[in-house]
């Protein structure tokens, strides 16, 4: 048994690990012009577009549409959009529906173009409207035709919709390309899903300041704001269909702080399929739910929210659970590990 002593020491290292780790960019760590101090990273930042022609992303950042293919969007519930692409641009189907990332993402910085329809039809909110949300579906910033097209301020192109207008309207043109750089801070959950810390953002509109790091109070909505709803760090990115055939181009992204192993969104029909009972020996059986977008591992009396690493694989954040679905022969499989041990075999019951 550990004395206290050793238990005090054991806990004050674990929290000077711990706060190496998460000061390591505080200049009160380093003496002035430490030679020692890990040199930043080399990126190629690529090209900015111009009218006419898409940029290039930075080297570092994870292109989410290049103006050739939808590989990384599907529709909401994963399965293939019908956006389409004309002429290098990512186009919104009126009546298609949102599309998502595969990707899940907290932490970013973004990179999109859009441009709204040259053939200027409605007015208000049934103008030229978009939206780029995060959190799945939980935060929209306004993509709209604000030139010259009055709206509540709220709603305008580039406000956190239902929240925060834009300082100002840098809007070009209908049929002009347009540009957003977002900075964007996913919100924290405690494990009982009070909030630990708030969604932020910071907004380029065209080039010029339009949301300065504002705190969102919660969801966005048309008709009601908020509250908070608990939800994984990461979820994908998300574009609105709101019936305009709205066009992006060149959507890129960077993840950061310390973003960890890639996570997927899967498609709510692979999700299902791999729930139901496992057999693991003569007397256990473990379960397999849904809830939404998000996978369910029974252990131990416990439900474990599993995150998808690729169409098969998946884990656990709160404890060193894997499990790993496969067909083998003519049965539907779970392999999984909790810990050190060497893992079992559990067989879908039918
Ligand atoms: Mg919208």
């Amino acid at each position: 048994m550990k004395t206290p002593c050793l238990i005090l020491a054991a806990l004050t290292a674990s929290l000077a690990v711990g706060n190496a780790r998460a000061d390591e960019n505080d200049p009160r760590n380093w003496i002035g012009h430490d030679r020692t101090r890990p040199q930043p990273p080399v990126v190629d930042p690529g090209q900015p577009s111009t009218p006419d022609r898409a940029g290039r992303a930075p080297s570092d950042a994870l292109v989410l549409f290049d103006g050739t293919d939808l590989s990384q969007w599907v529709a909401m519930n994963g399965e293939p959009t019908r956006w389409i692409i004309k002429d290098g641009a990512m186009e919104c189907v009126p009546g298609s529906g949102y599309i998502r990332t595969l990707r899940c993402f907290g932490d970013v910085q973004l990179h999109l173009e859009f441009a709204t329809p040259a053939r200027v039809e409605g007015h208000s909110q049934g103008r030229g409207n978009s939206g780029l949300f995060f959190g799945l579906n939980r935060y929209e910033i306004q993509i709209l035709d604000s030139y010259d097209n009055p709206t509540y301020a709220d709603g305008s192109c580039a406000s956190v919709y239902n929240q925060y207008p834009p300082l100002v309207n840098a809007s070009r043109p209908p049929g002009q390309w347009q540009t957003y750089d977002v900075i964007w801070t996913a919100p924290r959950f405690h494990p009982d899903g009070s909030l630990r810390s708030p969604a932020r953002v910071t907004l380029f509109h065209n080039g010029v300041l339009v949301q300065n790091n504002v705190e969102l109070i919660g969801d966005t909505g048309w008709v009601t704001r908020g509250p908070y709803r608990a939800h994984p760090e990461k979820l994908p990115i998300a574009l609105q269909d709101h019936g305009n055939p709205v066009r992006f181009r060149n959507i890129w992204v960077r993840e950061l702080g310390r973003p960890g192993r890639p996570e997927l969104y899967l498609a709510d029909r692979l999700l299902e399929a791999y729930t139901g009972k496992y057999q693991v020996n003569e007397d256990r059986v473990v379960e397999v739910s849904r809830r939404g977008g998000n996978l369910f591992f029974q252990w131990a009396g416990e439900d474990f929210l599993m995150f998808a690493t690729t169409t098969n694989r998946f884990f656990a954040k709160t404890t060193d659970i894997q499990v790993e679905f496969r067909r083998e022969g003519d049965e539907d499989v779970a392999w999984f590990s909790v810990g050190e041990d060497p893992g079992w075999r559990a067989k879908k019951l039918r």
